[in-house]
């Protein structure tokens, strides 16, 4: 296929401020439009998003669509959803890419059935062959990638955030910005505003040494095993990978991923946990990882410097006798006579 292939983007934002999710989004949409030429626009919904569409055309040099709606204050899932429908309907868009968060997970899947169009959602990988393109997507806890091309008109497509990042500098020039504005849309569901969680005083994003739990640590019984594992080392902290949090083994402050922190430390110790590239993209930036999994498939070896086939719950009591004894031996005091002679 080599016709035109135009593409649209829906802007993620919230309190005035662009979510970093949507400047992946345009990096996306430019990686596609490299392989499939076509324009690529900006969809801004929004109430008082004047800034907001001005500093995505800047920073994206991509044009920007920015539709005013009057009481959209916040993001609400039967106004975006009303307000694309309007915008981009038989539009003749290839593509409409939206952010795999909390919003696009939402809004996508009822855009697609109604736009009849196609749908591939948690795209993480592209790439072209033989003038197709393919859209990747993990399966199977990231061990397997399946790559999907669409034959449908229109695709609307959620991209993972955290995958594609925008190349560093500023565009050479701007985009254009347009601007249309509609009456409010009144919905079933109104937002009543966002309530930040508390902040966590041990943070995981300062720590040095992080020992992150995933779901194979098997219950919460074996959580102490992490945070003794941790305490071996200064500046360390316990991170855990959402299905952890969600369990409530942990605070969400703690998770580590797209929808989590994002972490660098020097070192990473992953215990039981996949490598989901949810995961995967919010430490990508540790220096030295460190991966116990049982099943030596597991895609988390793939981004791990030292790879652990073992069970947990052999493993870390063991490491931990092993550390404890190596104490006690450098904590008994030597004979006298029998010091080493220094060198
Ligand atoms: C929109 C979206 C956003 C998301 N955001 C995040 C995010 O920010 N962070 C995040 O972490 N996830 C996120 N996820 C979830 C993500 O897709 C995975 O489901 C999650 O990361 C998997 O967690 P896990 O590795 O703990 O569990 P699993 O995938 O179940 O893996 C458990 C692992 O433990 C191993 N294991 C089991 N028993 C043992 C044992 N006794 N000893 C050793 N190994 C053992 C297994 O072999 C397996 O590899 C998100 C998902 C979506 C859809």
């Amino acid at each position: 296929m080599t016709e035109k292939c135009n593409i649209a983007v829906i802007a993620s934002h919230a309190e005035g401020r662009i979510l970093p999710e949507t400047m992946d989004l345009a990096a996306f949409a430019k990686r596609l439009q490299n392989g499939r030429p076509g324009t690529v626009e900006v969809l801004v919904l929004g109430e008082d998003i004047e800034q907001i569409a001005e500093e995505i055309a800047i920073q994206a040099g991509l044009d920007v669509r920015a539709v005013f709606c009057s009481g959209l204050a916040a993001y609400s899932f039967d106004a975006y959803l009303a307000l694309i429908l309007k915008t981009l309907a038989g539009k003749g868009f290839s593509y409409i890419c939206a952010p795999q968060n909390s919003q696009g997970q939402e809004y996508a899947p009822a855009l697609a059935a109604l736009l009849k169009a196609g749908c591939i959602s948690g795209v993480n990988g592209l790439f072209f062959e033989g003038g197709t393109v393919f859209f990747q997507k993990d399966v199977f806890g990231g061990k397997l990638k399946a790559n999907m091309d669409s034959c449908a008109e229109t695709t609307v497509l959620t991209v993972q955030p955290g995958i594609f990042r925008p190349e560093g500098g500023s565009p050479v020039s701007p985009g254009r910005v347009t601007r249309e504005e509609y009456e409010s849309v009144s919905g079933k569901i109104h937002p009543s505003g966002i309530q930040k969680a508390p902040a966590d005083a041990a943070g995981i994003v300062e720590a040095k040494v992080i020992v992150a739990a995933g779901r194979g640590i098997g219950n919460v019984e074996n959580m102490p095993l992490v945070h003794r594992l941790a305490e071996i080392f200064p500046k360390s902290a316990v991170a855990g990978t959402r299905i952890v949090c969600d369990r409530g083994w942990l605070p969400y402050s703690r998770q580590v991923g797209v929808t989590g922190a994002t972490v660098a430390p020097a070192l990473y110790i992953a215990c039981g946990i996949s490598g989901a590239s949810q995961h995967v993209a919010g430490m990508r930036g540790a220096k030295f990882v460190v991966s116990i999994n049982k099943d030596p498939q597991a895609a988390m070896f793939n981004e791990s410097d030292v790879c652990v086939v073992e069970d947990i719950e052999t493993f870390i009591p063991l490491l931990l006798e092993i550390f404890r004894h190596q104490q006690n031996v450098n904590a008994v005091p030597s004979a006298p006579g029998n010091e080493k002679s220094g060198g």
